[in-house]
């Protein structure tokens, strides 16, 4: 088959048989630039699309938790002391979920440890306080 360089448009020509069943990553003679050559039939190597949306949904969750840490300061902090952060921030944690959920409906569903792990980690410090929380509705 004939492959060309994404970067220079140089063109090559590569026997089917030498690229098997796995894509090859070929180093353009021209430009130097890599790139990776799939013979026909073999699909390139994409990374799940599910992945993809758990680490953005994950990201977004910590965004959002360290969010309620930086405008509930105080409350948070004492919050954490007293061992009451679930019933103290309530309303935003619940104001948060709403929110993840709205960008992130099939995550909501599947994955709740993500928004659980985010604020184990950044509102309770790391501890394993929301490892039960369930939104309200
Ligand atoms: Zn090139």
């Amino acid at each position: 088959m004939i492959v060309s360089c994404p970067k220079c448009g140089k063109k090559y020509s590569v026997p089917d048989d030498k690229l098997g069943d796995t894509p090859r990553r070929i180093r353009c003679r021209s430009c130097s630039e890599i790139f990776t050559v799939s013979a026909p039939g073999v699909k390139e190597p994409h990374p799940p699309a599910e992945e993809d949306s758990v680490s953005r949904a994950r990201r977004l969750a910590r965004v959002l938790a360290s969010d309620m840490v930086v405008y509930n300061k105080d409350l948070v902090e004492k919050a954490r002391r007293e061992g009451n952060l679930a019933e103290v921030l309530g309303t935003e944690i619940e104001r948060s979920w709403q929110l993840w959920k709205s960008r992130f409906p099939a995550e909501s569903q599947n994955r709740p440890d993500v928004f659980r792990g985010a604020l184990n980690d950044i509102l309770a410090n790391g501890k394993h306080v929301f490892d039960s929380w369930a939104p309200e509705a």
